[in-house]
């Protein structure tokens, strides 16, 4: 069944000049870009993401990391791919979430790695559920800035100007 995927490069993927490589490992899969930027992170946002894994040891971290305090890059570029299967043939190329473990063609067995402190500092993140795709796509996109509708929209009026909007 054709589904959205939301990959997004992690601040360490920018900082190592890796965003060419790591689209064009994507790039292989054949899916279709439907929606790319770059764009601001913080740990708010962070947080929000990642809000789910809130009980883990290693939350503050992976906020603080997708935030870019470990980089000092506060962005990160995020992408829609849509087609067939899309979330398994993504998260194929991401490799497993461990990079040690990460089989060594994908991208974070390429390039990722176990910092001394624990974090894994894994380059890339990959919607896990069609369901987490549409709660991640949602908040890192505004409907306009994808070329496909997958979910419904809204219009609202803001100060006389429309605009749409997740319904
Ligand atoms: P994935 O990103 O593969 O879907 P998770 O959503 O479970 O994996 O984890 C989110 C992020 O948290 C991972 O990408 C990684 O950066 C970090 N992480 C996950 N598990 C651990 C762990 N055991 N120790 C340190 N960091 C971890």
């Amino acid at each position: 069944m054709s589904e959205p995927a939301l990959v997004i490069i992690k601040p360490d993927g920018i900082s190592k000049q890796l965003v060419g490589s790591i689209l064009t490992k994507f790039g292989h899969t054949g899916l279709e870009m439907v929606g790319i930027h770059i764009t601001k992170t913080s740990r708010d946002i962070a947080r929000e993401h990642y809000k789910h894994l809130g009980d883990k040891p290693f939350f503050d971290q992976i906020v603080a990391y997708l935030a870019g305090e470990y980089h000092r890059v506060h962005k990160l570029i995020a992408v829609v791919y849509y087609g067939r299967d899309a979330i398994k043939k993504c998260r194929a190329v991401a490799g497993a979430t461990n990079p040690e473990e990460a089989a060594p063609q994908s991208v974070r067995g390429a390039y990722g790695r176990i910092r001394t402190d624990g974090l894994y500092e894994n380059v890339v993140h990959v919607s896990s559920t069609p369901e987490e795709a549409e709660r991640e796509i949602k908040l890192w996109f505004d409907p306009d800035e994808l070329v496909l509708e997958f979910y419904p929209t809204k219009i609202i009026t803001i100060q006389k100007q429309k605009k749409k909007v997740w319904a």
